[in-house]
């Protein structure tokens, strides 16, 4: 995802999502939408902290309510940790991760998901909530070493 979000752009990203663009939301919402990568709570929180107080409770709950109104993904990434990026207004906007299993950095790709076979999925009576595509492999960085 191309990181350029505008304050502007961030709330009226929160009101078309049914929320209050409240300073501390925004601020979330502008944290995570202008970084290209998956961030976890602690990045998110350190990247407001420098601008704003703000205590980690506030930032969880905050978080939950953008994942839980499909502004951000979050990425399950076991073990209790978490990455949260920015989602696609429309369902097809949205996109995989990649995943460097040397750095263990994650990436979001900014292209459209591989479509699903509809009719397999169908066929097994499987309806669709949430797509998680993770790709792995080894980043750019890693490669050069
Ligand atoms: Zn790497
Ligand atoms: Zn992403």
């Amino acid at each position: 995802m191309t990181p350029k979000m505008t304050e502007k752009t961030a709330k009226t990203r929160l009101t078309s999502a049914g929320l209050d663009p409240t300073a501390h939301r925004t601020r979330v919402l502008l944290a995570v939408g202008n970084t290209a990568q998956p961030l976890s709570a602690v990045e998110i929180l350190e990247k407001i902290r420098s601008t704003a107080n703000i205590n980690r409770v506030t930032v969880y709950r905050i978080l939950d309510l953008l994942v839980e109104h499909e502004v951000l993904n979050r990425l399950d990434l076991g073990k209790h940790a978490q990455r949260f990026c920015l989602r696609g207004v429309e369902r097809t906007e949205d996109h995989a991760h990649f995943h460097c299993t040397r750095c263990d950095r994650y990436l979001c790709i900014d292209a459209p998901l591989p479509p699903l076979a509809q009719d397999v999925l169908a066929r097994m009576g499987l309806e669709v909530e949430r797509v998680d595509i993770r790709l792995e492999g080894v980043c750019p960085a890693c490669k050069k070493k």
